[in-house]
């Protein structure tokens, strides 16, 4: 790999984040289970604190089974308001040591140091800087990860959490990556792990060795993208949030697809992802974005606005479904290399997110940023 590019990067995420600040505002709470949750009979929980793990409450289980694992907790209804205000002080810190911060939620960011590695120090001096910063100023713990890349430094902010620090050097990545098991790797979701499993591929190592023919019978289109990320192998960059926001994602195929269904497919994940994104950061989109790369590396885009913003996973997809439809119109037969969705028109919601998407969110959160996609949606692709 080339060295004239190295980025340094660091991934921040807050331990605990809700229940920490719940903790550190009610001295009474400390060292107790606690459990952020709706109260309603629907409640599902938003955060737990590392004691209430202890008893097996995770977030996204429903608050009336949290109760049967963990009566003696504490449940306390979630006060967004204050969560984005200590969110706040949080990015203030994170942007005294560089411009180039991307929020991933109130509590996570990646950071892009790079440019500031001469005058702060290098990558392990300014993530303890900002670790120890945080504490200082908000009394809260923050997990940090650093590497070279976007992927290799979220998996390094969560390899020892809580109050992680640990860092994956260039030519270190595979002696770290090699052994984990591949659920780990971004995109490989609940259904496609026990497929890897099925031919033998338990370790990200092993997927990375995998002969790519084999491999393809089981990852199909997306073989490429996943034995990069095995080598530890990521170009994406820290998009920070400068002037109008949006949120994106994008996949290049190994082979060129001509067949509908794989592209709404692959549409339906894209958008999944970019969605559970945009419901992290408490907004919701108006403008939905398709991109379409064809095989002589033509790019379109279609875009539509909407009425009302939207945060909704499935309204996002009936309409990038309904832009890829019109283009696949005019364009038959044409091999796509490169699909793309994303939104812009970031606003805060005025509704709250469907249950549906909180208990999709909430396994996301739990197995990964895995590819959780609804089975339904994907197989009807008519309605
Ligand atoms: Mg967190």
């Amino acid at each position: 790999m080339s060295t004239h590019l190295q980025r340094a990067i660091i991934h921040v995420d807050m331990d605990a984040f809700y229940a920490s600040v719940e903790a550190r505002d009610d001295s009474s709470l400390r060292g107790k289970p606690v459990i952020v949750g709706g109260t309603g009979r629907r409640g599902v929980v938003a955060a737990a604190s590392y004691e209430a793990r202890a008893f097996g409450v995770f977030s996204a289980m429903p608050v009336v089974r949290a109760r049967q694992r963990c009566p003696q907790g504490v449940y306390v209804r979630p006060r967004l308001a204050r969560y984005r205000e200590v969110s706040k002080e949080i990015f203030e810190i994170f942007h005294e040591f560089t411009p180039q911060v991307e929020g991933l939620s109130l509590d996570e960011a990646f950071l892009d140091v790079s440019g500031s590695l001469r005058l702060l120090g290098t990558i392990e001096e300014i993530g303890l800087q900002i670790q120890n910063r945080i504490m200082a100023e908000t009394g809260l713990q923050a997990s940090v990860g650093m590497a070279h890349n976007k992927f290799l430094a979220k998996l390094a902010s969560d390899f020892k959490k809580p109050a992680g620090f640990v860092h994956i050097p260039p030519g270190e990545e595979l002696r770290f990556l090699d052994p984990l098991p591949i659920s780990r790797l971004w995109g490989i979701g609940r259904k496609t792990e026990p497929r890897l499993r099925a031919v033998g591929i338990l370790t990200i190592g092993q997927l990375r060795r995998c002969d790519a023919q084999s491999l393809r019978g089981v990852l199909g289109n997306r073989t490429g993208h996943f034995q990069k990320l095995a080598a530890g192998l990521d170009d994406r960059e820290v998009a920070a949030m400068t002037g109008e926001r949006s949120i994106s994602h994008e996949m290049t195929f190994d082979v060129d697809v001509r067949k509908a269904t794989e592209l709404f497919s692959e549409l339906q994940r894209l958008t999944e992802a970019v969605m559970r994104r945009t419901r992290r950061q408490h907004l919701a989109a108006r403008t939905i974005h398709v991109k379409i790369r064809d095989h002589r590396f033509r790019t379109h885009t279609r875009s539509r606005t909407l009425r009302a913003a939207t945060s909704s996973s499935q309204s996002a997809f009936r309409m990038a479904k309904a832009l890829l439809n019109r283009w696949l119109g005019e364009h038959a037969n044409t091999p796509v290399r490169l699909l793309g969705m994303g939104v812009s028109g970031l606003q805060e919601p005025d509704v709250d997110p469907s249950p549906l998407d909180v208990t999709v969110d909430g396994i996301a959160e739990r197995y990964g940023d895995a590819a959780i996609t609804r089975g339904r949606a994907l197989r009807s692709q008519q309605d």
